[in-house]
């Protein structure tokens, strides 16, 4: 297990706010042309040429989204930009920029810092994003991460989660369940590493979903993909939630119902037989876990054709005339109407970020 704080020493009160703020920020380069002036006055200026602008923020708490126990600082910089570019995404915009704020205690070194900022410039390279703000103030307790995600669309690219009709096609992108069954293994691993800090576990079985739940990728790539193949969604949400919950938001807001077929929902090998290890259904995993930063739309159904043989995209129910009223099909027969247990997670249980 990880262990960074112990490795690295420099105390960040040595380098002063202003020098810390240097410091961290110094790599990063602006390439989007929608930055004017990014960090260094006391707000930044965007030229939005014409569109539309978006914004979103996310908030990460240490021991509530994330555990630094396994989780190394390197990718939770990653991930902080995923989840804020992904909400971006998802209204089939372009993120062009963000802002990061984090509160820091003094437990934690200058050199801890580096690694998240070092994770934070590999995303925004990646992705080619600019961090054009943020704040940096001292936390008494734990690492408080805020990202402030900016993109720009034309107002008809522009998806909300409102807009799907009866019949329309419910699509997810990729596959799903990996980030939650990848979280089953790390906290059970962190609890045989208490018990016994020798052990050196092979995990290499589990690289796909280990990935998947420390290093998620955001879907930069499904706008272009959609415009190419001359479609465009009826309504969209990403999956940082539960499934259940994500075709929740879809079904309320556009005030249909939805018929989703549990043999459809794409899922990963790995995913299955973790699950299966763990005693806990993958669907079920799927339903209520999230993070995997995949795209869930719909199409109206004259769009078959175009989707149906992408191996990007599965298809994995319908809308339906029945307002807000969601049920999961197993099988031929059994129905079941599905409920956000997605959200109900989120509120009880630690360690799900949104
Ligand atoms: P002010 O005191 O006016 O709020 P700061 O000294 O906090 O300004 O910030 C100076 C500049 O550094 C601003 O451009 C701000 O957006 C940027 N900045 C501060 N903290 C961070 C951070 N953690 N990450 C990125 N940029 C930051
Ligand atoms: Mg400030």
């Amino acid at each position: 297990m990880i262990d960074d704080k112990n490795i690295f020493k420099t105390p960040i009160s040595e380098y002063g706010e202003f020098g810390i703020i240097k410091h961290l920020t110094k790599n990063f380069e602006i390439r989007s042309p929608f930055t004017v002036k990014g960090i260094g006055d006391d707000a930044s200026v965007s030229d939005p040429k014409n569109k539309k602008v978006l914004l979103s923020s996310d908030i990460l708490i240490e021991n509530v989204h994330f555990n630094l126990a396994y989780t190394p600082l390197k990718h939770l910089g990653y991930k902080v930009v995923i989840a804020g570019i992904s909400d971006i995404i998802a209204m089939n915009a372009s993120p062009q920029q963000i802002l990061i704020s984090i509160g820091v205690s003094n437990r934690f070194p200058v050199e801890a810092l580096d690694e998240i900022y070092k994770g934070i410039h590999i995303a925004c390279k990646h992705y080619n994003i600019d961090l054009i703000g943020g704040d940096t103030v001292s936390s008494n307790s734990g690492l408080v991460l805020n990202v402030t995600a900016v993109g720009f669309a034309d107002e008809n690219e522009i998806v909300y989660r409102k807009g799907a009709q009866p019949n329309d096609l419910l699509i997810v992108s990729g596959d799903l369940g990996g980030a939650y069954f990848g979280l089953q293994v790390l906290e059970r691993e962190n609890v045989a590493y208490k018990s016994n800090p020798n052990l050196q576990p092979d995990l290499s079985e589990y690289s796909y979903i280990l990935e998947r739940q420390l290093k998620p990728e955001a879907r930069t790539d499904i706008k272009n993909l959609l415009k190419d193949m001359d479609i465009h969604p009826t309504s969209m949400i990403d999956i940082s939630d539960g499934l259940a919950s994500e075709i929740l938001h879809l079904s309320d807001q556009s005030n249909v119902g939805f018929s989703l077929y549990e043999e459809k929902i794409p899922i990963d090998n790995q995913v299955i037989t973790t699950a299966e290890e763990f005693g806990i259904n993958p669907i079920t995993g799927i339903l209520n876990g999230g993070e995997d930063y995949e795209l869930l739309f719909t199409l109206p159904i004259t769009e078959t054709d175009k989707i149906k043989h992408n191996p990007n995209f599965s298809i994995i129910g319908h809308a339906t005339q029945e307002i807000k009223n969601v049920l999961i099909t197993k099988g031929n027969t059994q129905i079941i109407p599905l409920t956000a247990q997605g959200w109900e997670a989120y509120l009880n249980k630690k360690h799900t970020i949104k």
